[in-house]
């Protein structure tokens, strides 16, 4: 057993506790307790104590593309051809090398857990891979190797657009059928720090006799069920031209809307689709430093909580892996749009970024300091320029508006030390592992 000191700690409340002892027992906590002294046998965590992190939203490949998207205009659908030319040149190993980077990178940032929406299968030319989900199980591996847990999120993806053929590097992207995406991620297993889940590209990706097949597997394993929707008004207008209806009356009919199901961006709704996610409890996937960084819009966040929907955080194209800039950002995008100030608690967004999160990835018992719990948890320091000055009534208002991924002083996962002092554990030099995986991907 293992006991940690923290001088604060966010036990859930809209204010932070001080002086709290966490004891840790293999993977699990097995008691939190307030009010404490500093026992001499206990680590000592310096700074607020969190639950970790959950990135509800992440492809690792895209870490690739930083800077490199950011001279010059273009839209989301210029953006995306630069990005298909990295999602073709990826092979198992070279992709193992980029995401144990940005995995490790995700660590120092606080993020525990990461959903990872995987849809690249196959070799450049459509043929599969000997081990057919070499791919995915890279990805798993380098979770492991950063030290970070990961649903991986295997996404069916069969169409170019609505009725519209594959494209370029889209061929490595298919299976064919639902049928056959199911069959091969029926080869997928699960591990102590990875859970598979389903994805749906979009509806632009899985035509409407397709959607059930995926959806039914999930709700069949019991697994999480996540899908990109309306993030640029152009697949809404397809939908509508192709089915007379949007993209979540589309899914809705389809049975892929639900408690473990979570739409990611839903960005342009109506007021039908919001009443339909918020409805069928499906947890809504902000991300919010992407969506500023594509010009997708600000979507209507505060709508779907008001109407019960649940809301998570993610990174998406890891432009910034940063949670605490993505639970800001939902927050100061929606002052931006309602010119009004102080919409969620600092509480709320956290929530978001840990609990909700991780429940929406298929780990309800992660993402809280309680007896029972995984022991996932980070501290946040508060010796930097950013957090000076913090007070202990206001700490929670401060990380969430003030801190940023480099105040992660140290970070548990499963029991596990995976940053200590700001310094990962695993991988000793970050930085040189993402430069040299990301120049070995570019070419
Ligand atoms: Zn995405």
């Amino acid at each position: 057993m293992t006991r940690y000191f923290t001088d604060y700690a966010w036990l859930g409340g809209d204010q932070v506790s001080d002086r709290v002892l966490i004891e840790v027992d293999g993977d699990r906590i097995t008691a939190v307790s307030a009010g404490q002294d500093r026992p001499a046998d206990a680590v000592h965590l310096p700074g607020v104590t969190l639950p970790g992190m959950a990135n509800s939203h992440s492809h690792a490949f895209h870490r690739a593309l930083r800077g490199r998207t950011h001279r010059g205009g273009g839209t989301f659908w210029t953006w995306r051809e630069d990005m298909y030319t990295v999602a073709g040149r990826l092979d198992p190993d070279s992709y193992h090398a980029l995401a144990r980077a940005v995995y490790a990178e995700m660590a120092l940032a606080g993020i525990t857990c990461v959903g990872e929406f995987h849809y690249v299968h196959h070799t450049p030319d459509g043929t599969p891979y000997p081990e057919s989900n070499a791919l995915g199980e890279a990805l798993i591996a380098a979770a492991a190797d950063a030290g970070i847990r990961i649903t991986l999120l295997d996404t069916c993806y069969l169409t170019g657009g609505f009725g519209a053929e594959l494209q370029g590097p889209q061929v490595r992207f298919t299976d064919g059928s639902a049928a056959r995406w199911a069959d091969r991620v029926e080869r997928l297993s699960a591990s102590t720090h990875a859970r598979i889940g389903a994805a749906i590209h979009s509806v632009r990706a899985v035509p409407a006799d397709q959607l059930g097949t995926v959806a039914g597997w999930a709700e069949g394993h019991g697994a999480p069920l996540h899908f990109h929707m309306s993030e640029q008004r152009a697949e809404n207008d397809a939908c509508m031209a192709a089915h007379g209806c949007t993209p979540t009356q589309l899914l809705s009919e389809h049975g892929a809307l639900g408690s473990l199901s979570t739409a990611v961006h839903a960005t342009h709704l109506t007021d039908d689709d919001i009443a339909a996610l918020a409805g069928s409890r499906t947890y809504v996937c902000m991300t919010p430093t992407t969506e500023r960084d594509l010009a997708d819009g600000i979507g209507p966040a505060r709508d779907l909580a008001n109407a019960g929907g649940p809301l998570t955080l993610g990174s998406d194209s890891n432009a910034i892996v940063d949670i605490f800039e993505e639970a800001r950002g939902m927050e100061l995008d929606e002052r931006l749009r309602t010119e009004r100030r102080g919409h969620w608690l600092a509480s709320d967004l956290l929530r978001a970024a840990t609990s909700d999160g991780h429940a929406s990835l298929g780990w309800p018992e992660a993402g809280r300091l309680e007896p029972g719990g995984l022991a996932d948890f980070i501290t946040v320091g508060l010796d930097s320029v950013r957090m000076a000055g913090w007070d202990s009534a206001t700490l929670l208002e401060s990380v969430v508006f003030a801190a940023n991924s480099p105040d992660v002083s140290n970070v548990v996962v499963g029991g596990r030390r995976v940053v200590e002092q700001r310094r990962h554990t695993l991988v000793d030099d970050v930085p040189a592992a993402l430069g040299d995986s990301i120049r070995a991907v570019l070419g």
